[in-house]
């Protein structure tokens, strides 16, 4: 156990030296205001610099990383991220602006995200990006907003919006927040949607269908192009969740197959490290005939450069302060302009193959309700071993002891016990072998000696937690913790 700063501390120790002051002594005292005075000292420890720095780096090998471990969290793309992208966006001609100076000298930073939209469109298929929406979920919210606005323009009432049970739960969520009601319609065992349910479900009030594809199971759309057809024939919208883009990156585009609206996330499919909840980015895509309700500012390409234009009567206005996360937004540019169009096209077919070869070892372990073939991540239900007792959360846990990090578990819903691995393109065949090893030697300790799996994690700092007491009440202070 890493020993707190405080009980480390010893009287005298300090990490700094300063010099004597040449000037004289003043008592800050009577400059403070009484009420604001401490009336005992603080009791800041007193440790040397290398002990200091040792506990900072100890406590920082703990985490997990895609720069120490295999990370195989489905749904999040936990790539490895090259750190030149990180060094490319503290460069100082972009780190030093400040977000007020006038248009005329961000000119290089507005080429730069101006640029980044143009790529997107590119890549997506779709004719204009917004990049201000701070995340996946915010994009989501900002689509939302224009599909609103798109009906309230032509005159429509739509207030529902079609949202499939193998939906990511941000979607939901943000159709709610953006005031619309939820129409969930159930899929089909493959995952796919039901195509008759779907045609049924449709009538006038549904603004939108919100799809994610490949869908959760890792499942492309087999009837995409029929879906988009009844969809725009009964006058509403088809929105992409794009944030698992890595699965069809350079292959395919969803503004070719029907798709009016969309987000993508830089921070998965285009290379941030992320994670513990950022830093994240989700710029939205819009067909033509949703360009004028896109957010302000939009960045306007002119004969000598670039102009922030605000006065766009349909925007739905702003949904983030000046020009989203710019750091992210520049890795994204610095990977998608670093890997070319063959590149982008390689991530995508790596990322697929990866996922199937590491699908093909471990369904001979777990079932596979989706098939044997998959996009870039895959399900695998560990209902039989539940029924002998070890669980998903269980298999989960124990792998933390072997040094993987988990897979998604319990998600998606329509899968019992659900285990969604999402390997990524950057794992080598090496370590593909290696985590399937490891995962069937778990389901044999799990069948031989359930308590060795149920019991887990034993090498990590601490074991099960309590995890709905923990978040219910949190021990947030060191005096409250059993000692
Ligand atoms: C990650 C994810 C989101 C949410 O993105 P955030 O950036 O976490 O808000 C939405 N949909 C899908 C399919 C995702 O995988």
């Amino acid at each position: 156990m890493e020993k707190l700063l405080n009980e480390i501390s010893h009287e005298g120790l300090s990490g700094y030296s300063v010099p004597e002051i040449d000037v004289p002594h003043e008592n800050i005292e009577k400059y403070i205001h009484k009420e604001a005075l401490r009336s005992s000292e603080p009791e800041l420890p007193q440790v040397s610099e290398p002990e200091l720095r040792r506990h900072f780096t100890r406590l920082s090998h703990r985490n997990y990383s895609l720069t120490t471990h295999f990370y195989p969290l489905g749904s999040c793309t936990m790539k490895y991220n090259p750190p030149v992208n990180d060094k490319l966006s503290q460069l100082p001609g972009f780190a030093d602006l400040h977000p007020y100076q006038d248009e005329e000298s961000l000119q290089g930073l507005l080429e730069l995200l101006y640029g980044l939209e143009r790529s997107l469109c590119e890549i997506t298929g779709m004719d204009a990006f917004t990049l201000q929406p701070a995340a996946g979920a915010h994009g989501e919210f900002t689509g939302l907003l224009i599909i609103h606005a798109y009906f309230k323009a032509k005159g429509e009432a739509r207030t529902k919006i079609i949202v499939p049970d193998s939906a990511h739960g941000t979607n939901p969520a943000s159709a709610a927040l953006a005031g619309f009601e939820i129409i969930p319609v159930k899929s089909k065992a493959d995952g796919c949607l039901d195509l008759e349910l779907i045609e049924k479900t449709l009538n006038k009030d549904i603004a939108a269908i919100m799809l994610t594809v490949p869908n959760t199971l890792g499942v492309f759309e087999k009837e995409i192009l029929k879906i988009s057809e009844i969809a725009h024939k009964n006058g509403s919208l088809l929105y992409y969740d794009g944030a698992n883009l890595n699965a069809i990156l350079g292959n395919a585009r969803p503004g070719d197959f029907g798709f009016d609206i969309m987000h993508v996330n830089p921070h998965k499919t285009f290379s941030t490290p992320h994670g513990g909840g950022g830093p994240g980015s989700g710029p939205v895509g819009v067909k033509k005939h949703l360009e004028e309700f896109l957010p302000v500012p939009k960045i306007e390409k002119k004969e000598f450069g670039y102009k922030l234009h605000y006065n766009i009567p349909k925007s739905i206005g702003r949904v983030r302060s000046f020009f989203g996360n710019v750091p992210v937004l520049i890795k994204a540019y610095a990977y998608i302009l670093a890997l070319g169009a063959e590149g982008l096209r390689n991530v995508s077919e790596q990322a697929v193959l990866n996922a199937n070869y590491l699908l093909s070892i471990l369904k001979k372990e777990l079932p596979a309700p989706a098939g044997d073939r998959c996009m870039h991540e895959f399900v695998l239900s560990a209902k039989p071993c539940a029924e002998k007792g070890v669980r998903a959360l269980d298999i989960a846990k124990r792998l933390l002891d072997y040094g993987y990090y988990a897979p998604t578990i319990y998600f998606p819903l329509i899968v019992e016990e659900a285990m969604m691995v999402e390997p990524t393109e950057t794992e080598s065949k090496d370590e593909l072998d290696k985590f399937a090893s490891v995962f069937a030697k778990i389901l044999k300790e799990a069948a031989d000696n359930p308590a060795t799996v149920k019991n887990t994690p034993t090498t990590t700092p601490v074991s099960r937690l309590n995890e709905v007491e923990a978040a219910r009440k949190p021990i947030l202070k060191w005096a409250d913790a059993p000692k």
